[in-house]
């Protein structure tokens, strides 16, 4: 059996901050959680977390003969603050290149190396990706908890953090270690949300979250779900600005993680772009996500609700 100190020995090499192992087999823990939480409506109109939700639980259905999940972290907390461009603002993680592409890239790398190293291995990447319930795995990887916000949270790194998971078809043995909860009596996090969303401990209402709204909610909001919005136009990072895991953490260099495309430009610039100035300037960061039509009247309510 390989053991996890070979391969976290590779996911360092690689510039992952942390990596940690489980064995795959199904999420038993979490499927009344998730099954609970759809009831409730909490997914808003994320109509696809109601779909294929033996194939979130279960990652032997979704790779033949898998035997183990390598988590791994990437932090992008290099001690930047959210883009403020006052009164707009945009989470820390989408002010950069899309982590998307350089995750996936680094973990394909991880898979060959393994294979170099120990012969024939057959495996998937996955990066923010809807089948796999990513914060559990890193969770079970000894990789951190999940908090009241419903972040996972690593005791040195925080939650600015990318996960990433190689779901491969190899015995390797587990991270012995698995890290207890560390939020005890805090809730900083749940009084600090400007909308509610953070329901109960670790638990988000999607419909009242402003990521959700910004993001993923792809109708046009609501005169309510717009008042909700606190000056965010993509993202926001107020339960993660909160929180002391964060304020403690270490700050890592961003080199090879993209660079911002917020320097040197005001609201005004970013109010007024074309969606082609939009594209060649934010194309390949985490705004096209939400797009150019939707950031664009986002402002547009933003400005006027200042007016
Ligand atoms: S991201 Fe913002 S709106 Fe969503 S739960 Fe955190 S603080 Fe609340
Ligand atoms: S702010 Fe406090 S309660 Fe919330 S995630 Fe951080 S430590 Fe946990």
């Amino acid at each position: 059996m390989i053991s996890t100190a070979e391969v976290k020995q590779i996911a360092k090499e690689l510039g992952f901050h942390a990596c940690g192992v489980s064995r795959a087999e199904r999420l038993e823990n979490q499927a009344e959680r998730l099954f609970e939480w759809i009831s409730k409506g909490y997914h808003g109109t994320m109509s696809y977390m109601e779909r294929n939700t033996d194939l979130r639980l279960d990652p032997t259905m979704l790779v033949s003969d898998v035997k183990s999940v390598i988590s791994v972290l990437l932090s992008y907390n290099t001690g930047e603050l959210p883009v403020n461009l006052n009164p707009l603002k945009i989470a820390r993680y989408a002010c950069r290149t899309d982590y998307h592409t350089f995750m996936k890239q680094r973990l394909w790398r991880m898979l060959e190396v393994i294979r170099e190293r120990f012969g024939s291995v057959s495996g998937r990447a996955f990066v923010d990706s809807a089948p796999v319930l990513e914060r559990e795995w890193a969770v079970r990887a000894g990789l951190g908890w999940i908090g009241k916000n419903s972040m996972l949270i690593n005791r040195a790194l925080g939650s600015y953090v990318f996960i990433g998971e190689l779901i491969v078809d190899i015995e390797i043995e587990q991270t012995p270690h698995y890290e207890s909860n560390r939020c005890g009596t805090c809730s900083r996090c749940m009084e600090a949300c400007p909308t509610g969303a953070i329901v109960s401990p670790g638990v988000i209402d999607a419909r009242r979250c402003i990521s959700y709204l910004t993001i993923e909610k792809k109708e046009p909001l609501t005169t309510n779900e717009a008042k909700m919005l606190s000056g965010w136009c993509f993202g926001c990072d107020v339960c993660q600005e909160v929180c002391p895991w964060n304020a403690r953490s270490t700050r890592v260099d961003g080199a090879g993680q993209g660079t911002s495309g917020f320097h040197d430009f005001s609201t005004t610039q970013f109010a007024n772009m074309t969606e082609v100035e939009f594209t060649a300037r934010f194309g390949n960061t985490p705004l096209m996500r939400a797009g150019y039509e939707r950031i664009a009247k986002i402002i547009k309510l933003s400005k006027k609700r200042e007016a």
